[in-house]
């Protein structure tokens, strides 16, 4: 263990902050946390952000014992960890999800309701596509608008772990 350096306060923080200094397992959030590598230490050997989780002594205990709280859940957890802290909507993590499962596809949005979208498309997560009106009905364009996912939104999926999701 004296060979495995200090995590960078930095890093550190912004983990700590994410989780609101409390246990990122959302039925614990105790208050006393520590930070816990998704893929042991003895691994991956480095002190990344995306790697890293805020637990608490005990949750951090079960997460090491077999079988108990797994990779797959720790990634969930910090993935609507993220979410919550980048305040997107039920909607709109809906939606980047679906998107990211088919990144070449324009699909079809409703152009009165961009505004669900706001902040997927303020992000850069997603690219937001005007088509021209070919008819207005009621004061609103008719013809559909189109969504796709952004190489952003791409990065930012791989980087909640979506690729093993
Ligand atoms: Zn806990």
């Amino acid at each position: 263990m004296s060979d495995r350096p200090p995590i960078p306060a930095e890093i550190r923080r912004r983990v700590l902050v994410e989780a609101g200094h409390r246990c990122a397992i959302p039925t614990c959030r105790y208050i006393d946390v520590d930070v816990h590598h998704i893929i042991p230490w003895e691994t991956c050997k480095i002190h990344e952000y995306d790697n890293l989780i805020a637990l608490c002594p005990n949750c951090h205990r079960r997460a090491h014992k077999k079988g108990e709280i797994d990779r797959k859940s720790l990634r969930l957890y910090k993935a609507n960890l993220r979410f919550t802290h980048d305040r997107f909507s039920q909607l709109e993590v809906d939606v980047i999800f679906e998107l990211g499962r088919q990144p070449q596809a324009q699909v079809m949005w409703a152009p009165f309701n961009r505004l669900l979208l706001k902040r997927l498309i303020d992000s850069g997560y997603i690219q937001y596509i005007v088509t021209p009106a070919t008819a207005i009905i009621g004061g609103m364009k008719s013809n559909p608008d189109y969504i796709q996912i952004s190489q952003k939104g791409l990065d930012y999926l791989e980087t909640l772990g979506e690729v093993e999701l």
